[in-house]
């Protein structure tokens, strides 16, 4: 490229002269004792075209030389390495990360505002104390669920590698051992910074790979809120036999008040009601898809809110069987006597005879009646109950087969405490 330093009319005393540049510990390399040259004003940013530092350097054994390609205000401006462009903090493409963060790029692109905006930007970052990026990244949020997933954690050194000896790739390379290109198969379309264009990546559009990466992101499973605002209460499941309240308590309590925990040992699942809404946002954004306790990996969803679950009679279980509605199943009446297809219904593999006994949950008690929950069943409904109330049903097993259980007609809460079908 044209460095053309005497051509240049931005002001001299503006151009950069650093002692270290600013990089990745990718482009850096694995070496802690790297050499490097030093230029003063070698080249013009690829970005602003004011001259700058140029630093070259090996960044280990069997790798092509690195230099510095933007100078360091630019680098500055978008938090990211100056040879690579990669954001600092989690090694993605400025699109990716800037779409994680709902960042706008607002660098001006005609000479004239860019220089002013640059002065403006210098001005800022000489001002800030360097721990936070400056302009609108400083202010975004500080982090995002995407970004974490996508983030690159731990160095690429694969990156650093020669480029791929074109000569050798058209059988011409006459160098051999000695070539200091790669001798492979360009089979590698997606090496990130294979052909890209320098300047849409800094200013964060068409770039490739950052499509590659977002097309990746938005195929990820994900969790989305409810539109009842009402919802507070996470459901999670795949808990097993032993994980318990104060486990969970332990993990939920850190993202606000937790109003209840009810574990429902028989589906091994819970439910964790929060006194706000936003925490249980928090709640399920940072436990949704990496919740593991026990070493078990938790299947976390919102929870239904009270009109739906009123409506289809506690929709899914967690098996996943639908519960269909009952039409004109009525509301405080006990269920029309049970027929040979009603029974055939058995939506929670459920002995034969519970299935009106299970239904009837989604439906508030008479007045002055506590409904006592068929066992495993309701949680959600708990809070509502009487502790007065009388004791459960016997379980459905132990009642004689045939027998239509209706907790509504329960002898024993009308007080008949003589009578009972069959129990023990
Ligand atoms: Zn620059
Ligand atoms: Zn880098
Ligand atoms: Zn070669």
């Amino acid at each position: 490229m044209a460095t053309s330093l005497g051509s240049n009319t931005y002001n001299r005393q503006n151009w950069e002269d650093s002692d270290f540049p600013i990089l990745c510990q990718t482009c850096l390399g694995e070496n802690p004792y790297i050499r490097m040259t030093k230029e003063k004003f070698g080249k013009e940013c690829k970005i602003c075209a004011r001259p700058f530092t140029v630093f070259r350097w090996c960044p280990g054994v069997r790798m092509r030389f690195k230099k510095t390609e933007v100078c360091q205000t630019c680098s500055k401006m978008k938090n990211v390495c100056q040879t690579c462009l990669l954001d600092l903090e989690y090694g993605l493409p400025i699109q990716v990360r800037d779409t994680g963060l709902s960042v706008k790029d607002e660098v001006p692109r005609s000479d004239v505002n860019k220089e002013y905006y640059t002065q403006n930007m210098e001005r800022e970052i000489a001002n800030s104390d360097g721990t936070r990026p400056v302009g609108l990244l400083g202010k975004a949020p500080s982090s995002s669920d995407m970004l974490l997933k996508l983030a690159r954690t731990t160095p690429y050194y694969k990156r650093n590698r020669p480029h791929i000896c074109s000569f050798w790739v058209k059988g011409e390379c006459k160098r051999g051992e000695e070539c200091p290109y790669r001798h492979e198969k360009p089979t590698d379309p997606d090496d990130p910074l294979a052909d890209q264009n320098i300047k849409d990546r800094y200013y964060g559009i068409n770039d490739p790979v950052a499509n590659k990466l977002l097309t990746r992101a938005s195929s990820m499973p994900r969790l989305d809120l409810p539109e009842d605002k009402s919802i507070t209460t996470l459901y999670i499941g795949g808990l097993g036999e032993d994980v318990t309240d104060s486990e969970l308590r332990n993990h939920f309590y850190q993202f606000g008040e937790i109003r209840t925990i009810t574990i429902v040992q028989r589906q091994q699942c819970a439910f964790i009601q929060f006194a706000t809404r936003q925490a249980a946002e928090t709640a399920a954004e940072k436990s949704f898809n990496k919740l593991i306790i026990n070493g078990r990996r938790l299947n976390v969803k919102w929870g239904r809110s009270q009109a739906a679950r009123g409506k289809e009679k506690d929709g899914v279980t967690e098996s996943g069987i639908r519960l269909d509605p009952v039409p004109g199943l009525p509301g405080a009446l006990p269920p029309p006597p049970v027929s040979d297809e009603d029974a055939s219904n058995n939506y929670f593999n459920l002995p034969p005879t519970s299935s009106h006994a299970v239904m009837n949950l989604g439906l508030p008690p008479p007045p002055g009646v506590a409904m006592p929950p068929p066992p495993g069943f309701g949680p959600p409904m708990f809070h509502t109950m009487d502790p007065m109330a009388p004791p459960m049903p016997p379980p459905m097993a132990m009642r004689p087969p045939g027998q239509v259980h209706y907790p509504s007609q329960d002898p024993q809460r009308m007080g008949a405490h003589a009578s009972r079908h069959g129990g023990p």
